[in-house]
């Protein structure tokens, strides 16, 4: 197969974490005979820096034409909130002009970095979870208005938002347990409840051996943490989408561990980027956790180049490098030996060349 793959490292700790990523893609391609272009761009503070905007119209023109964007992270206290342009409108921006609307968070617990979680390995124990948020809509895109003494976020919802979102997340758990938890506050809000009654109807319809379950928001976050494992697929508007993501971050130890995807339409590029931000505390020193960021790729295999056996060897390498102590210092225990966001791209590479060998 042949692909072209944006590359947008971004601030901080991104061009560290993205050019590991980019190390596994290139050797996926080498080692089942793809040949995936990567063309760098730049977005966020460092297309600031460069052209005073951060998302140039180069970058999304090479982002429209790519078949997948491969994003590290934005945003730094160089641009901080007094700054007129900030980098974190180049990421909102780029959202948009790709059209992407579901945002896949999974998070897989590896037991060796369980220890790292705040939560008991026992109730860690078989969490697979996948949280698709709504990522266009809700009250974060509604009109906002400022009086004196009083604002206002105005949160809507149109039935059809709704209906692409939950079909993706319906999709995704038929390709796994077959168990879908709409999440919402349907006893207080009316976009909760045209939420319910719409997930309801298109998954009565449309995925007949789906198993739905309705759950309000509060609770949710109460069992995401008590019983993480009782979870397969989550869909939920943006806002609270947000807060649960963020929650699940603790199950996987750190958030450097979590990759996400966003996708619009099928056939549209998605775009791929660890959870975490620039993290500029860290930034430069070969600290950072690359393993969201190539956990990414193989998201990027699997739901926009359509190469399962590909995304599945590079999340078999992940665990392999993982269980031979290649951890980096935010999850490593106090007898490992930390490794640099280097060491851990060059235990994944090696432990992809193994998983082809004994195939
Ligand atoms: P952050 O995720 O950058 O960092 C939070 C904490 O986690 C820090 O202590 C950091 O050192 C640590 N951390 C993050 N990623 C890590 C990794 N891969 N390995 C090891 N440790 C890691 O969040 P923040 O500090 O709130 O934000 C820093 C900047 O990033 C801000 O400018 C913010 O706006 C931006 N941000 C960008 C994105 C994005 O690009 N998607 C997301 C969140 C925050």
């Amino acid at each position: 197969m042949r692909a072209l793959i944006a590359l947008l490292p971004g601030d901080g700790i991104g061009p560290e974490v993205t050019a590991q990523a980019a190390r596994v893609l290139t050797a996926v391609g080498e080692l089942y005979g793809h040949s995936f272009a990567l063309r760098e761009a730049p977005v966020g503070g460092i297309a600031i820096d460069q052209t005073g905007d951060p998302l140039p119209a180069e970058t999304v023109a090479l982002c429209q034409a790519a078949d997948a964007v491969l994003l590290g992270a934005v945003g730094g206290p160089r641009w901080g909130p007094s700054s007129p342009v900030r980098p974190e409108q180049g990421l909102l921006g780029l959202r948009r002009a790709l059209a992407v609307f579901a945002n896949l968070r999974p998070a897989v617990p590896h037991p060796r970095v369980a220890a790292a979680s705040p939560l008991k390995p026992a109730v860690l124990r078989g969490v697979d979870v996948l949280i698709v948020r709504e990522l266009t809509g809700g009250i974060y895109f509604g009109e906002k208005r400022r009086e004196a003494d009083w604002a206002e976020d105005l949160c809507l919802y149109t039935e059809e938002e709704i209906a692409r979102v939950v079909r993706v997340a319906a999709r995704l758990a038929q390709s796994r347990r077959g168990r879908l938890t709409s999440v919402d506050k349907a006893n207080v809000l009316e976009t909760s409840r045209l939420w319910r009654e719409v997930t309801t109807r298109v998954v009565r319809e449309e995925f007949k051996g789906i198993e739905l379950e309705h759950q309000l928001v509060d609770s949710c976050a109460l069992r995401l943490v008590q019983q993480p494992a009782a979870f397969d697929v989550i869909v939920t508007e943006n806002l609270f989408g947000d807060i649960l993501t963020d929650l699940t971050a603790v199950l996987g130890g750190s958030i450097g561990m979590l990759p996400s995807a966003s996708l619009g339409e099928e056939g549209g590029p998605g775009l791929y980027e660890p959870v975490h931000g620039s993290a500029p505390d860290i930034a430069g020193r070969g600290l950072a956790n690359p393993y969201g960021a190539i956990g990414s790729v193989a998201l990027l295999l699997r739901h926009s180049l359509h190469l399962e056996v590909e995304a599945a060897a590079v999340e078999a390498a992940i665990a392999a490098a993982l269980e031979s102590g290649a951890l980096t210092s935010d999850v490593a225990d106090r007898d490992d030996r930390a490794c640099s966001t280097g060491e851990i791209g060059d235990a994944v590479v090696r432990a992809l060349s193994l998983h082809k060998e004994t195939r």
